[in-house]
């Protein structure tokens, strides 16, 4: 039996993949117009990075994370996301010996056991950044900023933009606020769904995500977060606020915005594209000030977000964004009959070493069959053809215009990188 890949984990096939390197060349351009710089991580981790970081309530934890012990029976697991990693890293290179605000930002694979759906797969695909090191509210206000640029870099249009931003608080608050989402879900147990009953018990802000109807109608009218704050983080969710009417950001507060991970304290956010609807975000955040706390590091302030490559891919596509020319080659030669083949060769091997993405057939096609995989697959043919040949000469055709021009062979990689730039 033929071997297959694994349920939820996709190739990324070619006509794929280079909108993936567009989008992320874009993603790259517009972080560092924010002084992110990148941070490769492993995608094996100790499991316990995410149960004591992400929670072990939580979903992504309890029932989605790929869990396994390696051959001496350490527990690994399968990164289902990366803001843990990233603070691990911070605090074992010590990196905020630099002092100031660090800000790094990464792109890659992260891992859940869920069920695969359009845009959603096992082994799914992430961008993020985070900045770690000041409880400033200009900084939330500032990721919140990055978030907006980025989808309008990739042109999804700013009107169709929205923000759900809302406070959660800090760990003082969180005691209290974990108390009146009891005694407010308490009596109404019975209608929640068996998960949310388990929850109540453990912890009832993760009602507030859930996605069953009766839950999500009971969690509508549940105690804000927001009336729950102590002064502190009252004052610093209203300098958020007050930043985003500055930066012009659309935004409106939503208390039943919580967000999945334990992690999140004070400002937590959402931006989605008002044409998906309400339930698909783009990229989600917030800030995680007891993180590096919870890891066994120095307290240590951060905010960030992460977004899911396949849902913006999708997006994108949708309104037809990246649906511009997949990448062509600049030539791709084309001997006719044996004694072309190694002029053909050496002018490839030129070709290259002047810049130009070059090509030839190795399957022994037919001249018509190679014209026609030049049209499909470069920009200029370069025919070496006997007549050609005896006076050192090759056949350049433009295969949009169908023009041809003959030049010799010495002076055919410059005059074909006069060609491609004039018609880039
Ligand atoms: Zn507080
Ligand atoms: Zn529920």
């Amino acid at each position: 039996m033929r071997v297959e890949s694994v349920r939820g984990m996709r190739d990324i096939l070619p006509e794929e993949a280079w909108v993936w390197q567009a989008v992320e060349e874009m993603l790259r351009q517009v972080f560092a117009l924010y002084g992110y710089e990148e941070i490769r991580l492993p995608v094996v981790e100790r499991a316990e990075l995410f149960s004591r970081g992400v929670g072990e309530t939580t979903e992504v934890v309890h029932k989605e994370m790929y869990v396994f012990p390696d051959r001496k029976g350490l527990e690994l697991a399968l990164r289902p996301e990366a803001t843990a990693s990233v603070v691990r890293a911070y605090l074992e290179h010590g990196l905020y010996a630099k002092g100031g605000v660090t800000k790094l930002y990464y792109l890659g694979p992260m891992f859940r056991y869920e069920k695969p759906q359009m845009g959603r797969q096992r082994q799914f695909h992430q961008y993020g950044v985070e900045a770690l090191g000041s409880l400033d509210p200009a900084l939330d206000a500032e990721v919140m900023a990055l978030a907006w640029h980025l989808m309008e870099a990739l042109e999804l249009r700013g009107e169709h933009l929205l923000f759900r931003v809302n406070s959660i608080g800090c760990r003082e608050d969180r005691p209290k606020y974990r108390e009146a989402l009891r005694s407010y879900f308490a009596p109404h147990a019975a209608g929640l769904c068996p998960d949310c009953q388990r929850r109540l018990e453990e912890n009832p802000l993760r009602i507030l995500d859930c996605k069953e109807p009766a839950c999500r109608e009971l969690a509508g009218a549940a105690p804000r977060a927001t009336d729950h704050l102590c002064p502190g983080c009252k004052e610093h969710f209203g300098q958020v606020l007050s930043f985003l009417d500055a930066l012009g950001l659309v935004y409106v507060e939503d208390p039943t915005l919580v967000r999945g991970l334990d992690y999140y304290t004070r400002t937590v956010f959402e931006l989605a594209s008002r044409e998906l609807g309400a339930q698909d975000a783009l990229l989600g955040g917030g800030r995680y000030d007891d993180l590096a706390e919870l890891l066994g590091g120095a307290p240590t302030p951060g905010v960030g977000f992460a977004g899911g490559m396949e849902r913006l891919i999708l997006v994108l596509t949708g309104q037809g964004v990246g649906a511009q020319e997949r990448p062509l080659l600049d030539v791709y030669v084309v001997p006719i009959g044996g004694e072309a083949k190694r002029p053909a060769v050496e002018l490839l091997t030129r070709l290259r070493k002047a810049g130009l993405a070059a090509d030839m057939d190795y399957v022994g096609r037919s001249l018509r069959k190679m014209m026609e995989i030049a049209g499909k697959r470069a920009r200029y043919a370069l025919i070496l053809g006997p007549d050609e040949l005896v006076r050192d000469q090759a056949t350049v055709k433009n295969l949009a215009t169908g023009e041809s021009q003959t030049f010799s062979l010495a002076e055919v990689p410059e005059r074909l990188r006069g060609l491609a730039e004039r018609s880039c």
